[in-house]
């Protein structure tokens, strides 16, 4: 069966998932396609799921506009699409005089960049924040507008808003460009995985699609924890 849309996106990634969920706000048709069994399966959902302020964008760029204001939407998009966020802010430690200078940096790139409610602290403000730091610090950055996500809540939130709104998901699908790509630029989709193609011995972490159930076993970083 042949379909035509008017846009593909390939991975449902965080990226793909945005721009899925944006583009689901239009009368175009989307299809968006994953080659794993569920959205998020590779580093959207493995990684620290830290909302970022924008202290460390250069001033004047467009990273450094849109992380500050993406970090703005994220109480309304949390409330709308109701995956878990908080906004527990966020402490740069510095252990040593060279280490001062550089949180000094990254809050004039901060400042200048619109982070709101930066802080420099003296070593008792922060330990005093945070007891169980290592007492031999000097001083932090504080950043209260830092946020922490569900990383493959919010991924699962996007797209199936998006699903709802209409965009179709193709999930265990590749999309693969054959040698003729030049004359011939339309990518097609090819069914790769088994259900629960596992192989024992291997450190590897076994998932399960939440929409599909289909399952796949392999090498995946886990999240880390802050
Ligand atoms: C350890 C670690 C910690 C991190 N911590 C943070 C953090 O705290 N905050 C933060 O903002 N960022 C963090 N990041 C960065 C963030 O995770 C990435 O920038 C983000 O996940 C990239 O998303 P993506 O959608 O571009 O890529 P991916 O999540 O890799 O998604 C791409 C998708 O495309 C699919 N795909 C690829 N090729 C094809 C194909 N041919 N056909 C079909 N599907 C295909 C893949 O299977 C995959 O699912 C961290 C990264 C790491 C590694």
């Amino acid at each position: 069966m042949e379909s035509q849309f008017d846009i593909l996106i390939i991975g449902a990634g965080v990226v793909g998932a945005c721009i899925a969920w944006e583009l689901s706000h239009y009368r175009i048709s989307t299809a968006m396609v994953e080659r794993e069994v569920d959205v998020s399966f590779w580093t959207s959902k493995a990684n620290s799921g830290i909302i970022h302020v924008g202290f460390h964008a250069s001033p004047g760029t467009l990273k450094a506009r849109l992380v500050v204001e993406g970090n703005r939407q994220f109480d309304r998009l949390s409330e709308e699409l109701e995956f878990p966020f908080e906004r527990r802010g966020e402490l740069v430690v510095a252990f040593s005089e060279e280490e001062v200078r550089v949180l000094q940096n990254l809050y004039l790139s901060g400042t200048k960049n619109n982070v709101q409610h930066l802080g420099l602290l003296g070593r008792e403000r922060t330990l005093e924040m945070e007891p169980s730091l290592n007492p031999d610090l000097l001083g932090a950055l504080y950043a209260p507008t830092a946020g922490i996500v569900g990383p493959d809540e919010y991924c699962f939130a996007l797209v199936e808003n998006a699903a709802a709104n209409g965009v179709e998901l193709f999930l265990g699908e590749r999309v693969v460009w054959s040698a003729t790509a030049r004359t011939s630029p339309r990518p097609r989709c090819w069914r790769r995985h088994q259900e629960g193609a596992c192989h024992p011995g291997r450190p590897e972490v076994c998932m399960q699609g939440r929409r599909t159930g289909r399952a796949v076993c392999r090498p995946v970083p886990e999240r880390f924890r802050y």
